[in-house]
């Protein structure tokens, strides 16, 4: 799975800056964070710099996720709008290893196989697009607390029963005694 947003670009590599390459994707990958899969679809245009590879990428992602309301399963559309460079740890022409200035977590590289894994970088930005409230709709109804329905789906008289009792046990403790 950890292959399935892979490019090569080891031509793209050996040409001068300003070339392009245009991918298409379609794809699933899976997130560490996450028990559920990631569909993706969209273009990538990769485009040779002077140092790397620049990415823009126009995705759609489809993510499962688990209402944290009525606890069904719903998926979350995410659409990515990805630019990043990705500089290649090897020297392609010298094939000695490149000196990255800056280097650290936050850049991302091109191994040393010349192919450009888009996976990390997809599921960074899904992760900080999909929305912090997993709500399967804005009107998700959630679980009775009593008996634990999905009230998206069912109906059930708890509620009622709760308030008529429980009202008229109210409205006679409050009548005043004559
Ligand atoms: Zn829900
Ligand atoms: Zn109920």
């Amino acid at each position: 799975m950890g292959r399935a947003m892979d490019f090569k670009v080891a031509t793209l590599l050996k040409a001068s800056s300003g070339n392009k390459k245009l991918e298409s994707v379609s794809s699933t990958i899976k997130a560490d964070w996450s028990e559920f899969k990631c569909d993706v679809d969209g273009s990538v245009l990769l485009t040779k710099t002077d140092v790397g590879v620049w990415v823009s990428a126009c995705l759609s992602a489809k993510i499962g996720r688990q209402c944290g309301n009525c606890l069904d399963q719903y998926v979350e559309s995410i659409g990515l709008g990805i630019e990043e460079e990705y500089f290649p740890l090897v020297d392609l022409i010298t094939g000695e290893r490149n000196e990255l200035e800056g280097s650290g977590e936050d850049n991302f590289y091109i191994g040393e196989d010349n192919v450009l894994d888009l996976s990390d970088v997809v599921l960074q930005y899904v992760s900080l697009h999909s929305s912090i409230n997993s709500k399967c709709k804005d009107y998700c109804k959630g679980l009775c607390i009593d008996c634990g329905i999905n009230l998206n789906k069912e109906k059930c008289n708890c509620r009622n029963n709760y308030k008529s009792t429980k009202l008229a046990a109210l409205l006679e403790s409050f009548r005043p005694a004559n």
